[in-house]
């Protein structure tokens, strides 16, 4: 469904991103961890096209997104091919990003609406399908600051399921929240996966991984040190930067 064939992406000397190949199946949960700096994010936002690459491909059912090739020139997909290609992708990050100003129901159905995607009716409708999704819909009223972190976050997952997305993509969705509320996330997260969402999630949720993960995937200086199935890589990394890390994270 998404592929990333040798994908690499530069700030000036650093190589955030360097060579990094995915194929990533319909349906399937992959989980990318590694330490801080090792390109995770910056990984994620090549897949979502907030950043241009240098080098590789990424393919989405088929088609080259991001860039094409012309006349042996890499260049950027125009804007209107962009804003298609990025439909396929929902983002969910560590900081919530609600509108403050809108309550739970408007932070789901405006996007919607914004884009394109669907008339007033049609969203509304399928936002408080989203929150009864998350478990929020006793209080699609509520304003962000009338939420608690976990709660702020499901909206925002309910906001990513509102676009209908093929792939949703999860940057540490659970890294800003206090441990109590971590579970109620994981757990919105782990019904999307038994209902046969494809997902990209970064996260140190090491359980959630071992659990919901078809593949695991260690990132290290911007390159992919290990990848397999969960029980192995997690119980039995063979690189010495892996069970160091593992170790660190329990
Ligand atoms: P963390 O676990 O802390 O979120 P990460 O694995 O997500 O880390 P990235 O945010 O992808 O790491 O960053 C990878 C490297 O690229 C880091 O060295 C970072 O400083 C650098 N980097 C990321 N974005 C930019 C940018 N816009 N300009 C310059 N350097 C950047
Ligand atoms: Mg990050």
């Amino acid at each position: 469904m998404l592929q990333l064939v040798g994908v690499s992406k530069h700030f000036g000397e650093l190589r955030a991103v360097d060579d990094v190949s995915l194929d990533i199946t319909a349906g399937s949960v992959t989980c990318i961890v590694g330490p801080s700096g090792s390109g995770k994010s910056t990984l994620l936002r090549t897949v979502n096209m907030m950043e241009e690459i240098d080098g590789g491909a990424i393919f989405f059912e088929g088609e080259m997104i991001g860039h094409e090739v012309r006349n042996g020139h890499r260049v950027p997909v125009s804007k209107a091919v962009a804003r298609r290609q990025t439909l396929n992708f929902g983002m969910v990050f560590q900081h919530f990003n609600l509108f403050p100003n809108y309550t739970a129901l408007e932070n789901v159905t405006v996007p919607p609406v914004l884009t394109g995607r669907a008339d007033k009716a049609a969203a509304r409708a399928t936002g408080l399908r989203v929150l009864e999704q998350v478990g929020l819909i006793g209080r699609k009223d509520h304003y962000p600051n009338q939420l608690s972190g976990g709660q702020q976050q499901r909206v925002a997952i309910a906001r990513a399921l509102a676009m209908e997305p093929k792939v949703l993509l999860f940057d540490e969705p659970t890294s800003a929240l206090d441990p109590e509320l971590v579970s109620e996330v994981l757990g919105v997260m782990r019904a999307l996966a038994e209902r046969g969402a494809t997902m990209i999630i970064v996260t140190h949720e090491m359980r959630f991984a071992e659990d919901v993960a078809d593949e695991v995937v260690m990132m290290d200086a911007g390159r992919i040190i290990e990848r397999g199935a969960p029980s192995e890589i997690l119980h039995n990394p063979t690189t010495e930067r892996a069970k160091k890390f593992f170790a660190s994270v329990g």
